[in-house]
């Protein structure tokens, strides 16, 4: 059983591994922002709640523990829950000094008739990336997609390397005929939360901090500079794009989940858009993002409440890194190193954001961390990819360390920016239940 603040788990010892290593497909999932853990998950879990019962209950009730509750009233967690149980009455309890046993996002939906006696009950954790985990284990999503035998980098590489095959063609390999409709359908939603995002005429983010949208004015200063600083802010102001989006409730994709959502499509609308990257190159980037967050999904954690920052937006610029590396030709090596190495610099990144909302530090980290996976392509393309340390001991780490952080620096929006700026005042702005 996986256990909560300051638990010292042995590397390596397989304990922390919540899912064997899925379809992609599992990955990317469409909804509304601005959080896959907070909100999309929550929403999913009401509406297998709702499809449990057996007549309809006359309430539901429903608690919300740890972050959710800590931070759910700036996620949407309570609109998200109450929208898709409408119309029937819901009543929900915010309790962000207790957990549940699992993890830290814990629900408990409970159904009562009109005598008040329980339908039924139902304990299930928003997992991160939209995912959910109940008592027996993973709710599943679909069983129509496959299932990889692989769960490592290693296994990938050693794979590539016997076949002589490239990254995305061991994956193909195993998915089936509809899998390019598919990645093309989630490029057309990256790219539209793009578009969106740089067209947006709203000045300020909902929320009560004022913050204003920057992708727009992003785009514009990128088409004053040349070169160098040209492409920074072009690459930046994508990335912002669908992160603003994001925090504006819209649709984007979990890359790998809501807060982290800008990375991944700010690098491939970059290079789809400046360096002529054919649509067919820019699905297979997808396939091989999509690999790297899968390891650490299935390995570690994507959830910011679980393992911090590193876990969602490190995650988020290994996929990118290695999306990008990909599309610059690297070798199965080098792309598992352009991977590692936007894991590796993100390690110890905490999650602390400001009032709860998925704004500050989450947008601008979305550029950083878009401009930074450019970076590390260019660097492991400049050798030959051999490193030290791979990919998977720096999943393993990265693990390790979100498990040693302290709750506060877990989204529960109690420490680090969000605890300096919980100082100041903003209309309309409540954090905590
Ligand atoms: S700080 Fe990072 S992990 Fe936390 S909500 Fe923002 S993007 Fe997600």
């Amino acid at each position: 059983m996986m256990t909560l603040s300051g638990t010292t788990l042995p590397i390596g010892s397989g304990l922390n591994k919540i899912r064997d290593m899925k379809s992609i497909r599992y990955l990317y999932k469409i909804g509304k922002g601005p959080s896959s853990s907070h909100s999309m998950g929550p929403q999913r879990a009401a509406e297998l709640f709702r499809r449990r019962l057996s007549q309809t209950p006359r309430t539901i009730e429903v608690e919300l523990y740890g972050s959710l509750a800590a931070t759910g009233k700036g996620h949407l967690t309570d609109r998200a829950i109450l929208e898709t149980l409408s119309p029937l009455p819901v009543k929900i309890l915010w309790l962000p000094e207790k957990t549940l046993p699992l993890h830290p996002n814990g629900m408990i939906f409970r159904g009562l008739n009109p005598s008040g006696e329980i339908l039924d009950t139902w304990e299930v954790y928003s997992i991160g990336g939209g995912d959910l985990l109940d008592k027996e284990g993973p709710v599943a999503i679909s069983t129509s997609y496959p299932e990889y035998e692989f769960n490592t980098a290693a296994e990938i590489l050693r794979e590539c390397e016997q076949k002589g095959i490239s990254i995305p063609e061991m994956i193909r390999s195993r998915e089936s005929a509809d899998f390019y409709d598919f990645l093309e359908w989630i490029w057309k939603v990256m790219s539209d939360a793009v578009d969106a995002g740089l067209r947006s005429e709203e000045p300020f983010l909902p929320g009560g901090l004022r913050l204003a949208r920057k992708a727009p004015m992003m785009y514009r200063a990128a088409n004053e500079n040349i070169d160098f600083v040209r492409n920074l802010n072009l690459v930046s102001s994508y990335a912002l794009a669908v992160a603003e989006e994001n925090a504006s409730g819209g649709t984007i994709v979990t890359a790998p989940t809501c807060g982290s959502a800008g990375v991944l499509p700010g690098v491939l609308y970059y290079f789809h858009r400046h360096h002529r990257m054919p649509i067919k190159s820019i699905l297979d980037g997808l396939i091989v993002a999509g690999v790297f967050g899968s390891i650490v999904a299935s390995n570690a954690s994507i959830s910011g409440a679980m393992v911090g920052c590193q876990g969602e937006i490190g995650t988020a610029c290994a996929m990118a890194s290695a999306a990008a590396a990909c599309l610059l030709g690297g070798t199965p090596m080098q792309i598992e190193y352009a991977a590692e190495m936007g894991l590796e610099h993100c390690l110890g990144l905490t999650c602390d954001p400001v009032a709860g909302l998925v704004q500050i530090p989450c947008i601008e980290r979305n550029a950083f961390m878009a401009v930074r996976a450019v970076e590390c392509a260019m660097y492991s393309l400049a050798t030959r990819g051999e490193h030290l340390v791979s990919f998977d001991e720096v999943v393993e780490v990265m693990n390790q360390t979100g498990r040693d952080l302290q709750t506060k620096y877990r989204e529960t929006a109690t420490g680090g920016l969000a605890q300096i700026i919980a100082r100041r005042k903003f209309p309309g702005i409540t954090t905590t239940g």
